[in-house]
Order: C-alpha cells, then sequence, then structure tokens
C-alpha cells in the first residue's frame, strides 16, 4: 500500500493508543474530540489531495527508492524541481485548509536526515543512512506522517545543554544498552505530533564535545512507552465544544501544539540516526531549519491567499469593495504575500546537491524566505483587519443570530449591502477573528514569528552566509582601492 486515502489515515492514527492531556484530564478519544479533529483533518488533506487526479503531480512522485508511487512528503528531493514542487504543494494545501497542515516537519526531516547521516557514516563508519533509510522506506511503503521533533524547552539560554541544573531540559541519553539507548526530556510546540504514526527526534542546536549525551536523533513510534503529549492552549479554543460552526470562523482546519514529553523511552539500535557525534548536530539543525525556512514560503502564503480573499469578500459584502483605498490594501497584501512565495521558489530554484544527492535550498535565500515571514503576515493581518472593520471583534454569536427575538435584530442591523445575508457576512468576518486572532492565528502569527526558528536565528546564518567579505572586495575594486 503505496497511498492511503483520507479514511484510512484517520482510522490508522485511531488504531494507535496515544497518551495525551488536555485541560487536567487524559484525553481517551482524540480522533473524535471536537478540539482535536480540526488539525487531524488539516493533516488528512495531504491523503486526499494525492488522490485526486488533478493534484497527483504536486501531490506525489514515483520514489526512486521504491518504484512505486508515493506522497511527496515522505519523499527525498532529488532536483531542483522537487524543491520547487515541494513549496507548490504546501501553498495548495495552506489554500486548502487555512491552517498547518502539519506533515512538513517529517519531510524536512527525513532530507536533512538523509544528507546528513551520509556524511557522519563517511566520517565515522556508522550505520546511520542505512538505518534512515530502513525508516524511511518503512514511511514511504506505508504512507506513514512523521512528525519532526527538534525544539527543546532550554531552561536557562546562557547555559549549555550539559551545563543546565535540570539535565532533562535538553532531551539526552541517560542509560546506554547493548541494544539501545533510554533518553529523557521534553520537545515543545509540537504541531502535528498527535496526528503523526512516528516521530523524529533531533538535537535543537550545535553542541560542543561536553554535549555528546544530548547529541541524538532517533525516530520510534507515538504509541511508544513513555512518551506523552500535554496539549497547548490556543485563544477561543473551546469555541470548538459550543457546537457553534459560524463562530469558530474555520469549522473544518486547525492545527494543535503539543509538550511532548520522553520519560526513559528506549530507542533501538536501527532507529538511531546520530549518536554523540557533537559536530554534526549543529549541521543537522541547520539543514532541518533551512528545509523548513524554505517550507513557510509556500504553506503561509497560502494562508495568506485564503486572508486577502476572506478581507476581499468582506469588503464586497459591506459595499467597500470599489472604495480606492480598499484595492490599494489588496494590492499590498497581494504584493507581501507573492514576495514570500518568490523567496519559497528562489531558495528552491537555486538549489544543490548534498553529497548523498539529495538536493537541498540555497540556505541563505532559506533564511531570508523565513525572516520576511516573522514581519509580512503581520502586516497581511494588520491590513486584513483594517478591511473587516471592528464588527469582527464586537458581532453577537451564532446562538444569538439563531434567538427568535435577537436572530431578526441581528439581521437587519448587521447586514451589508441587501443582497448578501448577514449570516454570510458574518462567517467571512469571523474567519478573519480565526486567522488573525483565534485558533488559527497560532499557525499565522505566531508561528510565523518563532515557527522553523525565532528571527534572530535567522539573521545569525544571513549573517553567517551573507559574504560580507565579498561585498567588500567588490566595493573595492569598483573604488580603487589597493592595499
Ligand atoms: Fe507545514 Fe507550515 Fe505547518 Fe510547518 S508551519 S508544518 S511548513 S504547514
Ligand atoms: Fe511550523
Amino acid at each position: 500500500m503505496a497511498l492511503m486515502t483520507g479514511e484510512q489515515y484517520i482510522e490508522s492514527i485511531r488504531k494507535i493508543p496515544m497518551e495525551i492531556y488536555m485541560f487536567g484530564k487524559k484525553v481517551e478519544n482524540p480522533v473524535d474530540n471536537p478540539i482535536l479533529r480540526p488539525s487531524l483533518n488539516s493533516v488528512r488533506m495531504t491523503y486526499d489531495l494525492a488522490q485526486m487526479p488533478e493534484y497527483q503531480d504536486l501531490m506525489t512522485v514515483v520514489s526512486p527508492d521504491t518504484g512505486e508511487r508515493i506522497n511527496r512528503f515522505t519523499h527525498i528531493h532529488r532536483s531542483t524541481e522537487d524543491l520547487r514542487n515541494k513549496v507548490k504543494m504546501q501553498r495548495l494545501l495552506g489554500q486548502k485548509t487555512a491552517a498547518c497542515f502539519q506533515r512538513c516537519v517529517g519531510m524536512d526531516a527525513f532530507n536533512a536526515e538523509y544528507a546528513t547521516t551520509f556524511e557522519v557514516d563517511k566520517k565515522y563508519g556508522t550505520s546511520y543512512h542505512e538505518n534512515f533509510k530502513k525508516f524511511m522506506l518503512y514511511c514511504q511503503e506505508n504512507d506513514l506522517t512523521v512528525d519532526g521533533a527538534m525544539t527543546d524547552t532550554k531552561g536557562d539560554r546562557s547555559k549549555a545543554p550539559h551545563a543546565q541544573d535540570d539535565p532533562d531540559l535538553f532531551l539526552h541519553v541517560v542509560e546506554r544498552r547493548p541494544d539501545g539507548v533510554v533518553v529523557c526530556g521534553a520537545k515543545a510546540h509540537q504541531t502535528g505530533i498527535i496526528n503523526s504514526h512516528e516521530v523524529i527526534v533531533m538535537p535543537t542546536q550545535s553542541m560542543g564535545p561536553d554535549d555528546k549525551d544530548y547529541a541524538i536523533s532517533f525516530a520510534v513510534p507515538l504509541n511508544t512507552e513513555g512518551l506523552f503529549m500535554i496539549i497547548g492552549r490556543q485563544s477561543c479554543d473551546t469555541r470548538k465544544l459550543e457546537g457553534t460552526e459560524i463562530d469558530v470562523g474555520n469549522s473544518e482546519f486547525g492545527g494543535v501544539e503539543a509538550l511532548t514529553v520522553f520519560d526513559h523511552v528506549f530507542v533501538p539500535n536501527d532507529r538511531i540516526f546520530l549518536n554523540g557525534e557533537t559536530e554534526f548536530a549543529g549541521m543537522l539543525v541547520e539543514r532541518f531549519a533551512g528545509y523548513h525556512r524554505q517550507s513557510y514560503g509556500g504553506c503561509k502564503v497560502g494562508v495568506g491567499d485564503v486572508l486577502i480573499g476572506a478581507a476581499a469578500v468582506a469588503a464586497d459584502f459591506n459595499g467597500a469593495a470599489k472604495a480606492s483605498h480598499v484595492k490599494d490594501k489588496l494590492i499590498e497584501m497581494t504584493h507581501l504575500n507573492e514576495t514570500l512565495y518568490c523567496c519559497g521558489i528562489a531558495c528552491s530554484a537555486e538549489g544543490t546537491p548534498t553529497e548523498s544527492g539529495n538536493y537541498m535550498i540555497d540556505l541563505l535565500l532559506a533564511n531570508v524566505c523565513k525572516q520576511n515571514v516573522t514581519r509580512f503576515p503581520y502586516e497581511i493581518v494588520r491590513l486584513a483587519e483594517d478591511i473587516a472593520g471592528g464588527l469582527m471583534v464586537t458581532a453577537p454569536g451564532e446562538a444569538d443570530m439563531k434567538d427568535p427575538k435577537l436572530g431578526p435584530v441581528i439581521d437587519k442591523y448587521l447586514r451589508g449591502v441587501s443582497s448578501v445575508s448577514t449570516e454570510n457576512r458574518l462567517r467571512i468576518l469571523r474567519l478573519i477573528e480565526n486567522l488573525s486572532l483565534g485558533t488559527a492565528a497560532v499557525g499565522y502569527r505566531t508561528e510565523s514569528m518563532h515557527g522553523a526558528g525565532s528571527p534572530q536565528a535567522q539573521r545569525i546564518m544571513i549573517s553567517r552566509q551573507g559574504n560580507l567579505a565579498h561585498k567588500k572586495e567588490l566595493a573595492k575594486a569598483i573604488a580603487h582601492i589597493k592595499e
């Protein structure tokens, strides 16, 4: 079975007994939980679209490893065309879900691991690349969703992993056995973890020689003993419990994050991809972050398309669409959004092969892409709120609209143009609210800031990759400065 249907995916997740907590209680049936289900639906879209002939070229690829048609989310990029198609696929999924569809972290971890394990083996004669390839083929053949877990909780930022007062603040090896290792620690902000079959764990930063136990990378299934998740709260999350579709804004899709705890988790030898080779921790982080910074030039652009569309519809519905300042704001939003897409496509087009043969994006351009993502969605949201007007945050709820006395009053006074129902006008405003302030704002705003690394992480990479020395030489040559 190379490709699962969306329904088969949902049922496959249902079969995995996961230890998930929310609001102080264990969640017994996460798949049907109204707060959690929209995030599962977002991942499901990566399966549903792969079944549709019109999206086959974008969503699937014939694997050079298995010869079978596989989902692109489990693919190892073999060309710059693959890299560009990845970004286009992510834009499409952002458009279809208006949320984080989560499966990209696994794809980005796959490609970072594929290249890095090859180079570690070359230096040390280890067998991490074989371990990883075996795991990768298993995921390709079974069309699995894989989470990528990188961000440690980090404790005191001024101290190295081994120097923390509590050693578990960075995930690390606590026991070495002949058949594997035992790890302890936690990974924060894990979007998609509860919707995944497997998780790839990676170190969170460069490591020094004293951090050997922390330079660990591996994969385990989600029902591994000692692994549990605590769901993060989101603004307006309990609206999903009220049974009101309109108030939720995007009732079908969403994203959910979890603090993921590894409490003495055993990892067998053949699932280990790095184990103590500290100098490669930084390479793995840099590559994974680079791929994920490229990813944001696709997914956030797709969500931006929905937000721009929603702002334009809101203007249609209140009769402001022809105002020149509204038209100009929509142009500005489009300009910003397409600039992000330019960066995603550019870093892909300038990709190059690694020693292992897979393709790496241009790291400088990918970091510029993500740096722009830390800014432009905020401006796009600001303009959407400007066009939407205050009603976006002051409108009465769906229950009032259904009330026999209040409903007609709301219908009368909150109508815009008379040809559009008040309900439809409020539906589009709630969608804008959801993307700017509600549960989806986690994915479109704060994740734009901190996902794939906070702004400063990109600035460090830009300073490293920017080649200032070369620029100085150029200036001196033009100015005829001879030293
Ligand atoms: Fe994919 Fe974007 Fe979500 Fe990352 S933030 S997993 S790139 S949708
Ligand atoms: Fe993300």
